[in-house]
């Protein structure tokens, strides 16, 4: 038996379907190079993603198999030399993953080759149809389907024969922000056991702070694939049902991005199209680059230009502003925070950032306007989120964080806010109720 796995973005060796059985008969790994998400993705997450694979490709060299490295164009030409009894490959629900799929199945079916089609990035299979709400959906579909999973155990030794094949060499994008987060598989196992000894507990009640490691800050790997989300479920099952719900809304998104695939730049929600979103490029610039005078939104972006990640609660509050006190256009930060992140995930950046601007499955009614002062008050109390990201601010007292419109005089090189919270929400509401009253 000749069997042959793609690997995509499910990269590690524990408990991963695609090496199930690896040990019986011929295995061949390999990894097809698509210009497509060259293009498409930001160094960071390229950065990260290349150095996963690198780990996938000692690791399994470790166990005497031998990851094949070939550009996307070279597919046929591989399976012609090859030619395995079955191949294997998970699925994916971005709208050009699914379309690269459907070509190669039909390749391989013309070939008589056997298909696999195995779930990895889902733990829940796609329903027929979307849920409206995120309550629906984890309650209908969600608890109804999933299960802790027994561990596939990392393969120990794989048998893979050699071909003369146009390899390539792995890419080493350049990225200072992604280097943070290099980790070997081990490590991140380590990390990932550390969270679940000392926090997932206390999930619930940390996991607002942005200030504290309340969170697993495992996104990045789950977007790699160097960690498991069967095993993620398994460790949380009856210690932390909101830790689980987070990973169900994993789920939830990946669904609505697999049935709508034109939400990728279009509202989900019919009734928000054409709304009069404002293209200010001065405006968006000082929000992409942490200087609009709000120091929650400066902290959480600053975060983003030097680590490559945001804590979620900033992420929220990042998006809101933008969006409803800036009115600026949903998609444009949307594909900013696609191009920094190092876990940029299609199916989360449009579903928050459509939950975020109000346009969204389950989204926020377009009334609901965080205040990104009184969030900061809530969940950064002290202001040290703050002061960490935003050095101008470093000697700034919790009550001085708060008076927005004296910040810029206090610290002279702080800026003055481009919109003030009140300012923000005065505007939105006018435009958001006009617009839909025109509509009626
Ligand atoms: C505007 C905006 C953009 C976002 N863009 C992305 C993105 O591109 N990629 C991405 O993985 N997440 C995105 N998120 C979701 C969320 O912010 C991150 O998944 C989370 O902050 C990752 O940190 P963590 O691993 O410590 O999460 P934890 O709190 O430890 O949660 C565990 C896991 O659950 C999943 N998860 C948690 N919250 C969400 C959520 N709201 N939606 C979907 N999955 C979630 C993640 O896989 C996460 O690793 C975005 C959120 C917002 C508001």
């Amino acid at each position: 038996m000749r069997t042959v796995a793609i690997f995509r973005r499910e990269l590690r060796l524990h408990d991963n379907p695609l090496l199930q059985d690896a040990e019986r008969g011929e295995f061949i790994p390999v990894f097809f190079l698509d210009e497509y998400n060259q293009q498409e993705h930001g160094d960071n997450l390229r950065a990260l993603f290349f150095h996963a694979l690198r780990q996938l490709q000692s690791n399994l060299r470790a166990v005497g198999g031998r990851l094949y490295i070939l550009p996307l164009a070279e597919q046929e030409r591989f399976f012609d030399i090859v030619r395995p009894d079955e191949v294997r490959l998970c699925e994916d629900v971005e709208p050009h993953s699914r379309q690269r799929d459907r070509q190669l199945i039909d390749l391989l079916n013309s070939k008589g080759i056997r298909v696999r089609l195995l779930r990895d990035s889902l733990l829940s299979p796609v329903p027929d149809t979307t849920y409206p709400t995120f309550t629906q959906f984890y309650k209908k579909h969600f608890v109804e389907h999933v299960r802790p999973l027994p561990t596939i155990p990392a393969p120990k030794a794989i048998n893979t024969p050699s071909f003369d094949l146009p390899v390539v060499a792995i890419p080493e994008p350049e990225s200072e922000a992604a280097r943070r987060w290099f980790a070997t598989e081990e490590e991140v196992q380590r990390r990932w056991q550390a969270f679940v000894r000392d926090g997932l507990a206390q999930y619930e009640q940390r996991r607002n702070l942005p200030s504290q490691e309340g969170t697993s800050r495992m996104s990045p790997y789950v977007r790699c694939g160097m960690i498991s989300l069967r095993q993620m479920l398994r460790d949380a099952w009856g210690v932390s049902e909101q830790f689980v719900k987070e990973l169900a809304w994993r789920d939830f998104y990946s669904h609505i991005l697999y049935h709508h695939p034109e939400t990728v730049n279009m509202e989900l929600r019919p009734e928000w199209r054409g709304f009069p979103w404002r293209h200010d490029e001065t405006q968006f610039e000082r929000w992409a680059q942490g200087r609009t005078g709000i120091p929650l939104v400066d902290a959480g972006m600053r975060q983003l230009l030097c680590e490559g990640w945001i804590h979620n609660r900033t992420r929220m509050v990042v998006a809101n502003y933008l969006t409803k006190h800036l009115l600026i256009d949903w998609r444009w930060g949307e594909r900013w925070l696609y191009l920094h992140l190092t876990d940029a995930d299609l199916a989360m950046n449009v579903g928050n950032w459509q939950w975020a601007a109000g346009c969204g499955a389950d989204a926020l009614p377009y009334y609901r306007i965080f205040n990104p002062v009184l969030q900061a008050q809530k969940f950064d109390e002290h202001g040290d989120y703050i002061r960490q990201y935003v050095p101008e601010l470093r000697a700034a007292t919790p009550e001085q964080l708060s008076q927005i419109g004296q910040l810029h005089h206090l610290f002279p090189n702080y800026p003055a806010p481009l919109v003030t919270p009140e300012e923000g929400r005065r505007r939105f509401l006018e435009v958001a109720q006009q617009f839909f009253e025109d509509q009626r």
